[in-house]
């Protein structure tokens, strides 16, 4: 299930020390991810075990608080929910990156406490999901995960990487609309460096100034929204 470890970072889990575990595979093709090489290819990638890794967690206790779990997606993977409670047995936070198409296991962690924080990509308007994911979505599963994380008791935000041709005004408020009353949306300014779609290396993204034109329009619907 892990292709890659980050083993310490100070920023990706809110207040927190973490490690990060990266799961090969993706459902989706998201042309700007960033980590193209956890979504096509990931097979060439050597396996970290799992049993490395809680005992490198062993060895960590009381120097990290928390392990985040990104991807890829890694709620494609059945045997997740078995790992995370044995990093839970640890005594370790955890923090979980997902896409949303898994709502049934996303609420099964929350509800056996197995997840202490989450985050989901939101990753356009209803209408563009698929163009952007360049799959065929079902809306019906994101929605449902994001009602989950929104009626949940643990921390979560969801988040959108924003390129111009995805994202305007309209599509502001058609997502803040659609995730009304959430605690936290981040618009995620894109990364520099490799893309799963080489073009996107290279697209037009928006300036500082212009992303924050569309932080009034979102706040009318969320309690808080951010620029990162
Ligand atoms: S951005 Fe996330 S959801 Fe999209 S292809 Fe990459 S890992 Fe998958």
């Amino acid at each position: 299930m892990f292709r890659g470890i980050q083993k310490i970072s100070l920023i990706d889990y809110p207040g927190k020390l973490c490690c990060i575990l990266f799961t090969g595979g993706c459902n989706f093709r998201c042309p700007y991810c960033h980590n193209p090489e956890l979504v096509t290819g990931y097979e060439k990638l050597p396996v970290i075990e799992e049993k490395d890794i809680l005992d490198f967690l062993k060895k960590r206790k009381g120097l990290l608080d928390a392990v985040e779990i990104t991807g890829g997606e890694p709620t494609i993977h059945k045997n997740l929910p078995g790992f995370i409670s044995n990093v839970k047995d640890l005594n370790y936070s955890v923090k979980l990156d997902t896409n949303g198409t898994n709502p049934e296991m996303l609420s099964s962690l929350i509800q056996k406490g197995l997840i202490d924080y989450s985050a989901m990509d939101i990753k356009g308007t209803p209408e563009k999901y698929s163009e952007i994911a360049r799959v065929e979505v079902d809306l019906g599963k994101i929605s449902e995960s994001v009602k989950i994380l929104m009626e949940s008791k643990i921390p979560y935000e969801f988040r959108t990487t924003v390129f111009p041709e995805f994202f305007g005004e309209e599509d502001a408020e058609k997502i803040g609309k659609w995730i009304e009353g959430a605690r936290l949306y981040i618009l995620q300014k894109p990364g520099s460096g490799k893309t799963l779609d080489s073009e996107y290396n290279n697209k037009r993204v928006y300036s500082e100034n212009e992303l924050k034109e569309f932080l009034p329009i979102l706040s009318s619907f969320i309690d808080e929204v951010k620029i990162r």
